[in-house]
């Protein structure tokens, strides 16, 4: 039985003859209220009444409201997302995994309704396996996002050694572990942060699709933020998602601006289908697509850590909608573009799937 109650983001509160519910703008309603009827009403959605003992104890205070009204109250609330379902527990969470992720819990509710679960929305995340190519500036940011969240499960890969000028931006790790492997040192700080991870590491420069293929078998998506082989590793990596059909978010930072991707195999255009649309639009493109593909993603040093932050964040949001649903990814079959000097984001270029694309074509006939 659904025992409603206004979530904890939602503050209500009472101002002479008015109720003022939330505080957002766009989300704060104010009610008029005569006669208190409605006071009393809110003061039953506290999740220890059901819609129906709520119903009844409306009714025997205020007998000229019907139960259809008090039934169509509690929708319009929940409609407007004021409400949460109090009867729902967590299916695997218990006391500890609800205090550690509370706020993340808090902003989960901000997009369910009485139907939905906030808990079911973190136990996805606790159960999704994610597959991270790339443990440097942006992989380490991205890699604490993602222990934030509750990812506990986390295939990461990476072949370089810590140096004194990393520290700029690399906040995972400790200045008396220059010169050993990142992997080592991300599990060891990780493991800290977060016990409940699993985090799995491979030391190992990718050298074919076949490595990424090897790395990313048993994840349910891919993040990429790996730069070398500069020329080869979009190509790779692209292959070997939509060979094993993951979803993939991909990007990296040019100077001012950070740019970002993402591709369902079988839903969005792969990155071959880009190139193809790219050169199909413009035969003088070759030039232009080498920028986009590959000084776009090549090492590079001009990155401060309050933008490699923006980056990681916009990424692990998009992967964060792909994995719950609560928001649409932006990046779907789209180079979006952030700005770090406005904080904008647009796209500077949008594809579709290519009949004739030799990737993404034919193995998704299969
Ligand atoms: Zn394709």
């Amino acid at each position: 039985m659904i025992k409603p109650k206004f979530k904890e983001t939602i503050p209500v509160f009472f101002v002479n003859n008015e109720i003022h519910i939330g505080e957002e703008d766009g989300v704060a309603g104010i009610i008029e209220d005569p006669n208190g009827s409605i006071k009393y009403l809110i003061s039953l959605i506290d999740g220890k009444n059901t819609i129906e003992d709520i119903t009844e104890k409306v009714l025997l205070k205020y007998p000229n409201i019907t139960s259809q009204e008090v039934h169509e109250a509690i929708k319009s609330l929940d409609e407007e997302k004021y409400l949460e379902d109090n009867s729902i527990s967590p299916r695997v969470m218990g006391e500890y995994e609800r205090e550690r992720y509370k706020a993340n819990l808090n902003f989960f509710s901000l997009f369910t309704s009485l139907e939905d679960s906030k808990f079911e929305i973190q136990e996805k995340i606790m159960h999704t396996n994610i597959a991270l190519l790339g443990i440097g500036g942006l992989g380490s940011q991205i890699l604490y996002h993602l222990a934030g969240l509750g990812f506990h499960n986390i295939n990461a890969l990476d072949f370089d050694t810590l140096e004194l000028s990393n520290f700029n931006r690399q906040l995972l790790y400790s200045e008396e572990n220059i010169n050993e492997l990142k992997t080592v040192l991300a599990k060891k700080r990780i493991s800290e942060f977060n016990p409940n991870i699993n985090l799995n590491i491979t030391n190992k420069r990718i050298e074919c699709s076949e490595d990424v293929m090897n790395h990313i078998k048993n994840s349910e998506y891919v993040i990429c933020v790996a730069d070398k082989p500069t020329l080869y590793i979009q190509d790779w990596v692209n292959e070997a998602a939509v060979k094993l059909r993951k979803p993939l978010v991909s990007g990296g930072i040019l100077n001012t601006r950070g740019r970002f991707f993402s591709v369902i195999p079988g839903k969005t255009g792969c990155v071959e289908c880009h190139k193809k649309t790219l050169m199909e639009s413009d035969r003088t493109v070759n030039e232009e697509l080498n920028n986009m593909n590959q000084v776009n993603f090549q090492r590079n040093n001009a990155a401060i850590s309050p933008n490699v932050a923006m980056l990681a964040g916009a990424m692990v949001n998009e992967v964060l909608g792909l994995v719950t649903g609560i928001s649409k990814p932006i990046s779907l079959g789209k180079m979006m573009e952030l700005n770090f000097s406005t904080y904008q984001t647009y796209s500077i270029s949008e594809w579709e799937r290519q009949d004739n694309c030799p990737v993404c074509h034919s193995i998704l006939q299969h």
